[in-house]
């Protein structure tokens, strides 16, 4: 197995906004933890080794959000290393691609957030 990337949980300190990303438990239910363990076996080399966990738990009331039930992640993908934003989509697209085909249809990966957001956001919706 290789330990070849290293996952950061986004700390409050380290967040414009002033939160980092808040994990509890429940987050580690197998079948929500396998997003972050498939999620860091696909992370493209292009990442520098670093994979960063950047929202879990957030409270919305305004619209159905499964952060808010512990069942979904954003992974950061600002981190990838490219020469141009539309190369790092890219990247960040074959990432995606993978990440999905591995989850099967009970998990959604959407890669949105744009050029000074691009993340992945994954959920266990079955
Ligand atoms: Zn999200």
């Amino acid at each position: 197995m290789s330990n070849r990337t290293r996952i950061i949980f986004k700390r409050d300190s380290e967040s414009s906004v002033g939160r980092g990303a808040v994990i509890y438990h429940a987050h580690f239910r197998p079948e929500i933890a396998t997003i972050i363990y498939w999620a860091a076996f696909y992370a493209p080399s292009e990442l520098g080794e670093e994979m960063w966990i950047t929202e879990g738990w957030r409270d919305i009331r305004d619209k159905r959000d499964l952060h808010k039930e512990c069942r979904a992640f954003d992974i950061d993908c600002m981190r990838i290393n490219a020469e141009s934003y539309s190369l790092k989509f890219l990247i960040a697209q074959g990432w995606a691609s993978c990440l999905a085909d591995e989850l099967g249809s009970d998990y959604q990966v959407i890669l949105h957030g744009g050029e000074k957001a691009l993340h992945l956001h994954v959920e266990l919706d079955p």
